[in-house]
């Protein structure tokens, strides 16, 4: 089916469009660092390792037993810290930072957040320094709160948001924002971005907080929004880890559907592909809720593997799909809703689906409930876990491709670099930046 020039117009009045794309390259695994050289160095011994020792933490100060906080999921680093603190406290966080600060620039002693160690590249990881399991910090417990106009949930940032979501869904309520695997911290995807499905209406994860207390890298504890120390907030989120500690959070919260009506359609045109991406997320009001997409190089029996979870509107046509040798994109699509909307959604989605142009028998559809839906990556953790497969080497690559190049960007990679099957998952993200910007001044009024 062939886009209407109306459709073509609203795409190029949304012209700040991005595509994030993650790739899982090639399972390749390079040395590892070494940091006995730096433990046995001058540096280390100066660094005053023992007199952290002597500080009075309400929480523990261990020396034994830190591989965990050398390793993280990309799986490629691994550098061991001199102690991990699991603090008791914010004041433990404040105490440890402000030492490490004292001890001055001569010092070697470097401070490191740990959130659940799912980044790449030893983000989390201090070679010789100190690690502050920040999942230890249970202070405040998760609690929901509805004054003034919107719901917030106040949480600490080493919270999983898996449990954020298991708390607020208790009050009929979740946050706006995800990322599509929810085993990771609040201040661990805070100090990031959060992109996922939803990022092209809500914006990414940091443009849904209110306000954060923050351990500054003096050791102090500041309290931070877009009002109150301003530019100590905007630092922190995003700010991969560098511009303080945030010890806790309060995030804007929505009303939380019971059901999800989850669809996948395959292209074999990238342009056709991300057009559609592009024509979803800039409908104003009724849209999909969740929208992303992912490329299926050379891949066979894909829709079989599908039937589990996913029924063909059209199996007799489906079972003919021949995947084998191709390269496909699949755009998957998700509508919240209440049981008792199922229909009219569904007139709503039909409608949607008819301004689409994907291959008109390879639509597959699932109905879920919302949790399931939000923790379905958790589903193929345990799956892979099974096969040893989850804890392998990631060189995960992140990337912002605007509008204008991401056709040459796909012809490139995926039309010629990565043509084998060995590839790991390629997901697609249409991200609206000037809807961002918009609901992040939203919030900042409500
Ligand atoms: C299977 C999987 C799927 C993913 N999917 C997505 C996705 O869809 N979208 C997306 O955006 N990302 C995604 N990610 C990436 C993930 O969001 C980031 O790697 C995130 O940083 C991991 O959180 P963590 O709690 O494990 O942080 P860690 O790995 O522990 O830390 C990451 C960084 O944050 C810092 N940090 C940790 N806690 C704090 C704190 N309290 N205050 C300040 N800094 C802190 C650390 O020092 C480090 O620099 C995914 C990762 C995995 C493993």
């Amino acid at each position: 089916m062939a886009m209407g020039s109306q459709t073509s117009a609203l795409i190029k009045q949304n012209s700040i469009v991005f595509h994030r794309i993650i790739m899982v390259l090639l399972l390749t695994c390079l040395p590892k660092s070494n940091t006995n050289d730096f433990l046995q160095s001058s540096s280390y011994r100066n660094s005053g390792p023992s007199s952290l020792a002597n500080l009075p933490f309400q929480g523990l100060l261990v020396h034994d037993n830190l591989q965990f906080a050398a390793q993280d999921f990309g799986g490629r680093l691994s550098s061991l810290p001199l102690a991990v603190l699991h603090p008791g406290s914010v004041s433990d966080i404040s105490l440890a930072v402000r030492h490490v600060y004292e001890l001055g620039p001569s010092s070697a002693l470097t401070v490191a957040a740990r959130g659940h160690g799912h980044s790449l590249q030893g983000q989390a990881q201090a070679p010789g320094g100190l690690v502050i399991s920040m999942q230890s910090l249970r202070w405040p417990k998760t609690s929901v709160f509805f004054t003034g106009k919107s719901p917030f949930v106040e949480v600490s940032g080493g919270e999983l948001w898996i449990d954020i979501l298991h708390e607020t869904l208790k009050h009929g309520l979740a946050p706006k924002s995800w990322t599509d695997y929810l085993h990771l911290t609040v201040g661990g995807t805070l100090s990031n971005a959060g992109i996922s499905g939803q990022a092209f209406r809500h914006g990414p994860q940091i443009d849904n907080v209110y306000e954060l207390e923050v351990v500054t890298g003096k050791g102090e504890v500041l309290t931070c929004s877009e009002k109150k120390n301003s530019d100590l907030f905007y630092g922190v989120l995003g700010g991969l880890g560098q511009f303080g500690i945030i010890t806790k959070a309060k995030i804007s919260l929505g009303p939380a559907a019971k059901t999800v009506k989850w669809i996948r359609v395959l292209y074999d045109d990238f342009s056709i592909f991300s057009k559609d991406q592009e024509h979803l997320i800039s409908l104003e009001e009724s849209s999909f809720d969740y929208i992303e997409g992912f490329v299926l190089i050379n891949r066979s029996g894909i829709l079989n593997n599908w039937r589990s979870s996913f029924d063909p509107k059209d199996p007799v046509q489906a079972s003919r799909f021949n995947s084998e040798g191709k390269t496909l994109y699949c755009l998957e699509l998700a509508k919240y809703f209440d049981p008792q909307e199922s229909e009219s959604v569904t007139i709503e989605i039909d409608g949607l689906l008819r301004g689409l142009s994907y291959i008109s028998f390879t639509l597959f559809q699932s109905e879920v409930p919302l949790l399931e839906f939000l923790d379905r990556v958790h589903v193929s953790e345990l799956k892979l876990r099974q096969q040893g497969l989850w804890e392998v080497p990631h060189p995960w690559l992140n990337l912002l491709v605007p509008k204008s190049g991401i056709d040459e960007f796909a012809g490139e990679v995926f039309g010629k670099i990565l043509t084998g099957n060995s590839n790991g998952p390629i997901l697609i993200y249409p991200v609206n930046q000037s809807r961002q910007v918009s609901e992040h001044r939203r919030l900042q009024k409500s």
